[in-house]
C-alpha cells in the first residue's frame, strides 16, 4: 500500500516551552545531528495557549513552528488538551473528574477531565479548531495528534454529569427498565430498577468493588460492563469532537491519538475505526518478555485494521514511572525500534527530545540528556539508529505483515474475566492472550490479533484461530466460529471461555456454552488453583493420533469415579505413550467428553486426577481444541506443535528472545527481520537468508549460521 507519510518519521516529543528560547535552535541542530526529522509539539501547552476563557495566545507556538519549518522538520501537531489549565478548573470545577470514591479532583495531574463535561467538549473543540485554522498547511505538518493517552492515569469518572448521561445512554440502549432489569439480572439482592433515576454508577461506596485505579468488580456485573462501555464511548466522543474540529480546517492531514497497547479502560477496536492512523506508546517494563511486546504491536496493528502504524512514543533510555527503572542496554533501543518496524511500524518516535529539569518526568530518558551535549551514549546510539532507519526504513514503509494464525483479543472479555467475583482472582486477561500468542511467536510464526466479532469469511483467511479466555461470547461469534471450523479451520479455546453473553450473564446449560457442541466437552466445574501452585498435566500421544488415548472407551478409574463414565481416565492415559509432562495453573476445568478425544489428562491427586485436561474434537472439516487449564510453556508446546504441523505452518526455532518477523511489499519484496532482544550473544541458523544482503551491515552477505551480538538486528530484503 502507499505509505501514509512521504518520509520515515524519526523524532518525537519536543517541549521547548520548558526552556529559554535561546536554547531552541541549538536543540534542533543537535537533533539534526542525530538524523531526527520530526518533532511532536504542543502536547501539554493548553494554559500557555489559552490563559483565559476568551484569550488565545499563539505567539510562542508561532515561533516554535517557524523554527521547525526553517529546519524542514516534520511536525506531529498535538491539540494540547490533555492537561487542564488551573484557571479552567477554578472557574469550572465540574470539568474535572470525580473518583471511584466520589471525590471530585482539584487542579493537578493530567488526563483527568470529565469526559461528559459539556464545557470540556466546548473548549477543547474550540482550541483544536483554532489550531487547525491557524496551522493547517504548515510545511512539514505530518499529522494531528488529538489529546494524549486518553484515560491514562485518570480512570473512569463518576460525577453527576456522567451519571445523568449514563442514564440517558441506558434508556437509549434498553428502552425500558424491564429490559434493563432483565439484562442485569437485577432482581439479585433486590437491585430491581423501577425508575431510571435509580441507576447509580458503580462507585466504591455503592455497587463497585475495587479501587480508583482498577474498578475491577461490581455487585451487578452488567452495570460495570455497561458503565465501562459508556465511559469508553464518552472518551471516544471527546476524541472525535476535536478530530472533527480539526477536519473543518484541514481536509487531508492524518489525525491520530496515541494509544497504550493492552490498556484496560478503552476498547481500542472502537477507537481504531475513528482514527486515520493508529499510533501507540511502547514502554515495556523490566522483565517483560519480547513476545509480550510483539503482541502489543500486533494488537495495535489490528486496531488499525492491519495497516502500518506509528510508534508515537518509546523512551531513548530508561522510563521513570516504574518503581525501578533500568537504563536501556547498549543497542536495546535500536532492537526495540526494529522490532516495532518488523511488526508494522512506519515511524519511530520518542518521548522525549530534551530531558526536563523539573516535573515528575525529569528522570525519564531523552535524546539530549541533562548533560545537554551530543557526547552521551544515548545520543550516539540515537544517531546511529537514525542513520540506519534513514537508509533502510523508507523502502519498508507501506509493506504489511501477513499471518495465517489469529488470536482473538476482546476488551469486553477483559472487563468480564477480571470482573468475575470467583472462582479466582488470579486472572490478568492480557497475560492469558499472551500465553497463546507466545506459543506461536516463539516459533516465529506471524500472528494477527483479531476482534472476537470477526466474520466467518475473515476467519477463513487463517489456518488457526485461538480464543483464549473468551468469557464473553457476543451475538454471532459462536456461529462464525462454527462456520469456520466446519469449513476446515482449527479453533483453540478453553478455560473460562463461552461462559457469558453480551450482558455478562451466564449462558445457561453448562460451560462452554455456545462452544460446547463444537468442543465436544462439558466443563462441569472450575476448580481454582492457589497462587504459586500448579496441577500436573500429562499429554499422551500426538494430537492427530486418535488411538493414542482411549477416549470414550477408556475404563473408569477410581480417581475419576465422579465422572460420567464416558471420559478418558488415568488408566487410559497410563497406557498411552506419554510424550511430556506439563502443568496448569490458576484454574482447572473439570470436564466430561461429549465426543471429543483426550490429548492430556490431569495428574496429581485431586479427585479429578486422570480426567481430561486438554481435548480435541472434529467437526465438519475442522477441529476444536479445548484447553482446560492455563498451561505452562511445556504444555503449550506439546499442544501447539502438532497443530502447527497439521496446518502446514513453517516454524523457525530461535533462542528465547530472538525473533524473526517479516513484512511484505505489494511489489513482491519480502523484508525479513532477525532481532536479538537479549543482552547476550545468540546463535541462529538462517538457511533461508543465506546469501542475502544484510541491509544494516552495508550489504554484507548473511551466512546460514550467525552469531548475533547482544541486541543485534539483521534486515534482509528479498
Ligand atoms: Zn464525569
Amino acid at each position: 500500500m502507499k505509505p501514509l507519510f512521504d518520509t520515515f518519521l524519526f523524532g518525537g516529543d519536543w517541549n521547548p516551552e520548558q526552556w529559554p528560547e535561546e536554547t531552541w535552535e541549538r536543540d534542533i541542530e543537535m537533533l539534526e545531528d542525530a538524523h531526527i526529522n520530526e518533532a511532536t509539539i504542543n502536547v501539554f501547552s493548553w494554559t500557555l495557549l489559552q490563559p483565559g476563557e476568551d484569550t488565545y495566545d499563539f505567539t510562542m507556538l508561532d515561533r516554535i513552528v517557524a523554527l521547525l519549518v526553517k529546519h524542514r522538520f516534520n511536525i506531529v501537531f498535538a491539540t494540547g488538551t490533555a492537561a487542564l489549565p488551573a484557571w479552567m478548573v477554578r472557574e469550572h470545577p465540574e470539568i474535572i473528574r470525580t473518583t471511584f470514591e466520589g471525590k471530585r479532583h482539584v487542579f493537578g495531574g493530567r488526563h483527568n477531565f470529565c469526559p461528559n463535561s459539556a464545557y470540556f467538549r466546548t473548549v477543547s473543540g474550540k482550541l483544536a479548531g483554532a489550531l487547525a485554522e491557524r496551522y493547517a498547511g504548515t510545511p512539514g505538518l505530518a499529522a494531528w495528534h488529538i489529546g494524549n493517552e486518553y484515560g491514562g492515569g485518570g480512570g473512569l469518572c463518576y460525577c453527576e454529569a456522567c451519571a445523568a448521561a449514563f442514564r440517558d445512554w441506558l434508556k437509549a440502549k434498553y428502552g425500558s427498565v424491564e429490559a434493563l432489569n432483565k439484562a442485569w439480572c437485577a432482581n439479585f439482592w433486590s437491585h430491581t430498577i423501577v425508575d431510571w433515576a435509580d441507576v447509580v454508577p458503580p462507585v466504591g461506596y455503592g455497587d463497585g468493588i475495587g479501587s480508583d485505579w482498577d474498578p475491577r468488580k461490581c455487585v451487578v456485573s452488567g452495570l460495570l460492563i455497561d458503565y465501562r462501555r459508556f465511559q469508553n464511548e464518552s472518551q471516544l466522543a471527546c476524541f472525535t469532537n476535536e478530530r472533527d474540529a480539526v477536519r473543518r480546517f484541514d481536509a487531508a492531514t492524518p489525525i491520530t491519538t496515541n494509544l497504550m497497547g493492552t490498556f484496560k479502560d478503552l476498547d481500542y477496536f472502537t477507537w481504531g475505526r475513528e482514527m486515520d492512523v493508529v499510533s501507540w506508546d511502547n514502554y515495556p517494563g523490566m522483565g517483560m518478555p519480547a513476545s509480550r511486546v510483539a503482541m502489543n504491536h500486533d494488537l495495535m496493528r489490528a486496531v488499525g485494521g492491519g495497516k502500518p502504524f506509528m510508534l508515537m512514543e518509546q523512551t531513548p533510555n530508561q522510563q521513570n514511572w516504574f518503581p525501578y527503572c533500568k537504563v536501556k542496554r547498549p543497542g536495546e533501543v535500536a532492537a526495540l525500534s526494529w522490532q516495532a518496524v518488523a511488526h508494522g511500524a512506519d515511524t519511530v518516535q520518542f518521548f522525549q527530545m530534551r530531558q526536563s529539569i523539573g516535573g515528575c518526568e525529569r528522570f525519564h530518558g531523552a535524546v539530549i540528556a541533562h548533560d545537554g551535549t551530543e557526547d552521551s551514549r544515548v545520543f550516539r546510539e540515537t544517531a546511529a539508529l537514525g542513520e540506519a532507519l534513514g537508509k533502510v526504513a523508507p523502502r519498508i514503509m507501506g509493506s504489511k505483515v501477513r499471518a495465517r494464525v489469529a488470536v482473538m483479543f476482546d476488551w469486553e472479555s477483559y472487563w468480564s474475566l477480571e470482573g468475575c467475583v470467583g472462582p479466582t482472582a488470579g486472572f490478568a486477561y492480557p497475560e492469558e492472550v499472551h500465553r497463546f500468542y507466545r506459543a506461536f511467536n516463539r516459533r516465529n510464526i506471524a500472528v494477527d490479533i483479531i476482534p472476537s466479532t470477526t466474520s466467518a469469511a475473515e476467519l477463513e483467511r487463517y489456518s488457526v484461530v485461538a480464543a483464549p479466555a473468551l468469557i464473553m461470547v457476543k451475538p454471532g461469534v459462536a456461529e462464525a466460529v462454527e462456520t469456520y471450523v466446519r469449513g476446515g479451520g482449527r479453533f483453540i479455546t478453553g478455560y473460562m471461555s463461552g461462559i457469558h453473553d453480551e450482558h455478562d450473564l451466564v449462558i445457561p446449560g453448562g460451560y462452554p456454552g455456545p462452544f460446547r457442541a463444537l468442543a465436544g466437552v462439558w466443563a462441569e466445574e472450575i476448580d481454582a488453583i492457589a497462587p504459586g501452585e500448579t496441577i500436573p498435566v500429562r499429554f499422551g500421544g500426538a494430537v492427530d493420533d486418535k488411538s493414542a488415548v482411549a477416549g470414550d472407551s477408556g475404563a473408569v478409574s477410581e480417581a475419576s469415579s465422579h465422572c460420567c463414565g464416558k471420559c478418558a481416565t488415568g488408566n487410559a492415559a497410563d497406557t498411552a505413550d506419554t510424550k511430556s509432562d506439563a502443568s496448569g495453573e490458576i484454574v482447572a476445568s473439570i470436564m466430561h467428553l461429549e465426543g471429543a478425544r483426550v490429548l492430556a489428562t490431569y495428574g496429581g491427586d485431586e479427585f479429578y486426577a486422570g480426567t481430561p485436561a486438554v481435548t480435541a474434537n472434529v467437526c465438519g472439516e475442522g477441529e476444536t481444541y479445548y484447553v482446560g487449564t492455563p498451561l505452562d510453556e511445556a504444555g503449550m508446546d506439546v499442544l501447539i506443535q502438532p497443530i502447527v504441523d497439521a496446518a502446514g505452518l513453517e516454524p523457525t526455532t530461535t533462542p528465547d528472545g530472538v525473533e524473526i518477523a517479516e513484512r511484505y511489499a505489494d511489489d513482491g519484496r519480502t523484508f525479513t527481520f532477525v532481532i536479538n532482544l537479549t543482552d547476550r550473544e545468540q546463535h541462529v541458523t538462517l538457511p533461508a537468508l543465506a546469501g542475502a544482503a544484510d541491509l544494516l551491515a552495508n550489504g554484507r552477505t548473511i551466512a546460514a549460521g550467525n552469531t548475533l551480538a547482544p541486541y543485534q538486528v539483521i534486515v534482509a530484503e528479498r
